[in-house]
């Protein structure tokens, strides 16, 4: 076989190395790959030039080889910088890449240049001569191809000048592969150089060429520096934030990362002293089996530790490591989290969730008999209203306070708002000493000092299959029982709450009936003078049931509004009233009647508009419809209210303060109440020290001469009280003394034989 021959299988070899190396490139995957396997594909243009050339027999067909070198090394030249250009600066899809324009544009002018040569055959001319006996048409250069050896050469060097500087620039890791790509680079400059010389019609730079693009394919595709992995492994270990601590196949510590030293207090890495201090501050970590992980605490701190070994592919213990991580900030964020889900944040006692996992757990472990009380501050919106939530605050956190010192066996928590619960075994609850605790309960924030009123209502737990709300329900019940009555704080939930429960129910669902048939009617009591002349009477509502019988208010108007039908059994009294009025002008016409308004009605209904339409449309003067409100309804929107009581007196009715001192700060309001008459009732000023209650009723008296306002008392039940309340200078009264409250018709019978 010839020379040419050989040449020409090699070159062909060399072709199929070079797609081979292209197709594993751009399967590779790698953003690099799509590059190496341009450069693949561009060399084997200039390999298929030269096999034309060694074969062509014409000139024509030599030249279709001569150019296809040409521009194949061109093309050569345009993939390589394009590959260096990302080889050395790294593949970053986000970071677009500065392109090196310039010599773009230089590659492209010779590329045109070059196809124009068939054209102008500027580039080279032919000649033929005879090697190893046989003819080939050898190039003869002209400028064209001047240009494009010189443009190639520029190119050439400017590639090899950039790897140059990447070897300088590079770790030492990485050197290599800049190295071999510049000892080929050099190479083939060195091989195309030496041809372009001896002019031998067989260019062996093509071999240096097609070895470089599977250096080059090598390189970037399948080569990975050596020991790589193991500094980037180190690296990333050191500045891991757990402590690693390696062992070798005898357990011996043969590296451990900083973090591992610190976690030890070490300063530096010495062997012995590390196992030292790592056994004593964790006990039993090595001679017990292979591979384990567990939490421990050392401490305040909590730690995972693994321990994993490393072995040999013919399973062999080659070694193992220990991975302390310091759990101690998960661990407390967890147990904060946990702890805050479960108490309240303001007074940092149990929630009521919370609290009622843990009475329930507690009452079903136990045989003993437990009660659960509902504590509940009364008007605890008032306090915030008129002393601010900071005090508010501070009342339900001193309440916390005395919780906790308190109850001892037992569990308590925040309910809502300002309620709490306590659950205690039943024989350890001391009913007198938490009355005693809380008749004088003070609360001092600031300079502010103030009593605080607690209720309390009891379940005693019978059953215990109960869920816990239902108890507390139950206790909270027993507490809505306390309300009218003034002196007790202290409730149990019985039968007779429930009954009472099953009781009003019933009687809301009588409401409507009860006020078409007239069930409910206001029943008159009268007032009289300092001459004891009745000179009007109070219109109090009364329910005659049909099946219940006689019902007197504090069986239907709390209920009532509760849920807020007051207002259509107040309208149905006011209008029974003024029908009574009208009656009354051709009897009693200088007589008046006092009409009660609910707080509630504020809500529901436009006061004023309501009781003006009914003085019209009745057409009765307006100051024989006295109006009761208590300091209660004005406590919420004071300026409000004032506004309508103005209104009201200014039409003409006349406003009484009805209840005066039962509130939370009478005296208070009493210098911006726009109200004619005071009403105060003698059951709150009655108390075991008469010589007191007198005191103050003559004082009250006196400070509302003063203001100009009538005092009215009522709940007169002796004559002595009618004569000291004279004495005192009272102008009106009201009381069993006169005549309890009665029928109209008894009421009009009652005033014939009165004015008699
Ligand atoms: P109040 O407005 O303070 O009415 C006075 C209460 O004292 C009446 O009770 C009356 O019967 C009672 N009383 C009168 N003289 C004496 C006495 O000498 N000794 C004693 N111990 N008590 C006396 P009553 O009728 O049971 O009414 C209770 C409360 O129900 C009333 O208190 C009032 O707040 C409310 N109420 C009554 N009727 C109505 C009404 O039509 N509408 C509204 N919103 N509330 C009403
Ligand atoms: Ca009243
Ligand atoms: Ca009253």
């Amino acid at each position: 076989m010839d020379i040419q021959e050989r040449y020409f299988r090699v070159f062909i070899c060399l072709i199929l190395l070079q797609l081979v190396c292209a197709i594993k490139a751009i399967r590779s995957e790698k953003p690099i790959g799509k590059y190496v396997a341009m450069i693949n594909g561009a060399i084997i243009l200039p390999i298929v030039g030269n096999m034309i050339i060694i074969k062509a027999r014409t000139q024509g067909v030599s030249y279709l080889g001569y150019y296809l070198s040409y521009i194949g090394m061109n093309t050569i030249m345009v993939t390589v910088i394009n590959f260096t250009n990302l080889y050395c600066k790294g593949v970053d899809e986000e970071k677009k890449h500065s392109k090196p324009y310039p010599i773009y544009a230089l590659a492209a002018i010779n590329m045109v240049q070059l196809c124009l040569g068939p054209v102008f055959h500027h580039v080279i001319s032919l000649e033929s001569i005879t090697f190893k006996d046989r003819v080939f048409y050898r190039d003869v250069p002209k400028i064209g191809l001047t240009f494009h050896r010189i443009t190639d050469y520029f190119l050439f060097l400017c590639i090899l000048l950039i790897y140059i500087v990447a070897v300088v620039k590079t770790t030492r890791l990485y050197r290599g592969k800049y190295y071999v790509i510049l000892i080929t680079l050099v190479a083939s400059g060195i091989f195309q150089f030496i041809s372009i010389k001896t002019r031998e019609p067989i260019d062996r730079s093509i071999l240096i060429h097609g070895i470089f693009g599977v250096v080059i394919f090598y390189l970037s595709i399948i080569y990975r520096p050596v020991g790589l992995l193991d500094t980037l492994l180190s690296n990333v270990i050191s500045d891991m934030n757990d402590a690693v601590y390696v062992f070798d196949n005898t357990d011996r510590i043969v590296w451990t990362n900083e973090r591992a030293l610190e976690l030890l207090g070490l300063k530096e890495y010495k062997s012995n002293e590390v196992r030292k201090t790592l056994f004593e501050n964790f006990e039993n970590i090595t001679g017990r089996g292979e591979n384990w992980k567990e939490n421990r605490v050392v401490g305040k701190n909590y730690y995972i530790l693994e321990k994993k070994s490393v072995k040999t592919d013919t399973d062999k213990l080659n070694g193992s490591f220990l991975v302390i991580k310091d759990d101690t900030e998960r661990h407390n964020a967890i147990e904060k989290e946990v702890y805050d889900s479960r108490h309240d944040s303001l007074t940092g006692i149990y929630n009521m969730q919370y609290l009622y996992t843990r009475i329930n757990e507690l009452i079903n472990s136990s045989d003993r008999e437990y009660i659960l009380i509902y504590f509940n501050v009364k008007n605890f919106k008032l306090i915030n209203d008129n002393f601010g939530k900071e005090f508010g605050d501070v009342v339900l956190i001193d309440l916390a306070k005395w919780l906790r010192t308190n109850v001892k066996n037992g569990l308590f928590g925040r309910l809502v708002a300002d309620t709490f619960g306590v659950c205690i075994p039943r024989d350890e609850f001391d009913e007198r000493y938490y009355l005693a605790q809380f008749k004088n309960f003070v609360v001092i924030y600031k300079n502010l000092e103030q009593r605080i009123n607690i209720h309390m209502g009891i379940y005693v737990i019978k059953n215990k299959s109960f869920d816990v709300s239902i108890m507390f329900d139950r206790a909270h019940l027993a507490i809505t029982d306390i309300e009218e009555n003034y002196k007790t704080v202290i409730r149990y939930y019985d039968e007779k709450i429930k009954q009472g429960l099953l009781e009003e129910q019933k009687l809301a669902g009588d409401f409507n009936d009860a006020l078409m048939n007239n069930q409910i009617v206001p029943y008159l009591q009268p007032i009289a003078d300092r001459k004891g002349k009745i000179v009007g009477a109070e219109a109090l509502a009364r329910w005659i049931h049909p099946e219940m019988g006689f019902l007197p208010p504090y069986k239907f108007i709390p209920l009532f509004e509760k849920n807020g039908v007051i207002t259509d059994l107040d309208t149905h009294i006011w209008e029974s009233v003024c029908k009574i009025l009208v009656e009354w002008k051709k009897t009693n016409p200088d007589k008046f009647i006092s009409i009660n308004i609910s707080p509630k009605d504020f809500y529901f209904t436009d006061v004023l508009a309501v009781i003006v339409n009914l003085v019209r449309k009745y057409d009765i003067e307006p100051e024989k419809v006295r109006i009761e409100i208590t300091e209660t309804a004005m406590m919420n929107d004071p300026e409000e209210r004032n506004n309508i009581l103005s209104k009201l007196r200014a039409i003409g009715f006349i406003v009484e303060m009805d209840d005066f001192g039962s509130g939370y700060s009478s005296l208070n309001m009493l210098k911006d109440m726009p109200v004619d008459l005071l009403k105060l009732d003698m059951k709150f000023l009655s108390s075991d020290n008469n010589d007191k209650s007198g005191i103050i009723i003559k004082n009250i008296i006196n400070l509302a001469n003063e203001l100009d306002i009538i005092t009215l008392t009522e709940g007169v039940e002796t004559k002595e009280q009618f004569e000291f309340l004279v004495s005192q200078g009272c102008e009106l009264f009201q009381g069993y003394y006169f005549a309890k409250p009665m029928p109209v018709e008894e009421f009009n019978e009652y005033l014939l034989k009165h004015d008699a």
